[in-house]
């Protein structure tokens, strides 16, 4: 058995036995990956504090011949993002970003843009306190990077081009906005003001490392999340927990 190498991030971990934990990953090079840490609760050494929830790893396994669970031989910390474990808000925008990739992606689909994506917000969120703001930022580029890219810029319907001149809807079971003309009979649709659209274009488009300049609006984050929200419902076939604890918080957070 041929020893792996791959950079990952730690998704899930749990005790598995008196000595052993099973960890769940999302990695560069080999997509989702369960492993099983023989002895890792009990071996500092080989495994220190890497298997703790976000940790950014460089992971050396052992495939089995079924692609069942892999063995995890040992990992080695790149970051530990330890500023994202002290602040209830930040576990709670890192655990959305892990549940969005585990629900939109399949076993061993591998996507490096998502996993740099994944690494890159969880530094920014670990550095600086950017709200809710990171969460629609994540949501719209993930989902353009997977392929479910919502259609922002022309009503689908008839095509008419985004404008200050006429309103627009977000069909969130569509997946696109519709003008106002074409917004009969197409049921759920949420506001979204021509500002929110063109946020959520530069949000989707604009270099990662500039991100962290954009600032939503109340109005556009209120329209965006119903917007995104919406969308990720329909595709993923139910709310993801964490979106709900995320909400949960915000509101929290607002009432204070
Ligand atoms: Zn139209």
């Amino acid at each position: 058995m041929p020893l792996h190498r791959t950079e990952a991030i730690v998704a899930r971990s749990m005790d598995f036995s008196e000595s052993d934990k099973i960890v769940t990953f999302f990695t560069r090079g080999f997509g989702k990956l369960r492993g099983i840490a023989k002895g890792a609760k009990k071996s500092k050494k080989r495994f220190g504090n890497s298997l703790e929830l976000f940790s950014h790893v460089n992971l050396f396994f052992f495939e089995k011949e079924n692609l069942g669970l892999a063995r995890i031989n040992n990992c080695n910390m790149i970051e530990a993002y330890a500023r994202i474990q002290k602040d209830i808000k930040k576990v709670a925008c890192g655990s959305y970003f892990l549940e969005l990739i585990d629900g939109l992606m399949g076993e061993r689909e591998k996507n490096a843009a998502v996993f740099s994506l994944l690494a890159d917000s969880l530094s920014l969120i670990n550095c600086q306190d950017l709200g809710t703001g990171i969460a629609r930022i994540f949501e719209i580029r993930v989902l353009s990077l997977l392929g479910y890219q919502p259609q922002l810029e022309r009503c689908l319907v008839c095509g008419q081009m985004l404008s200050n001149k006429e309103r627009f809807w977000f069909s969130p079971l569509r997946g696109g906005i519709v003008c106002n003309t074409c917004s009969t009979n197409l049921g759920k649709l949420s506001p979204t003001s021509t500002g929110t659209l063109r946020m959520l274009i530069l949000a989707r488009d604009m270099e990662f490392k500039k991100v962290h300049r954009l600032v939503f609006s109340k109005q556009a984050l209120r329209e965006s999340e119903d917007a995104l929200t919406g969308f990720i419902r329909c595709q993923m076939g139910k709310e993801p927990n964490s979106m709900r604890f995320l909400k949960k918080i915000q509101n929290l957070d607002n009432m204070v």
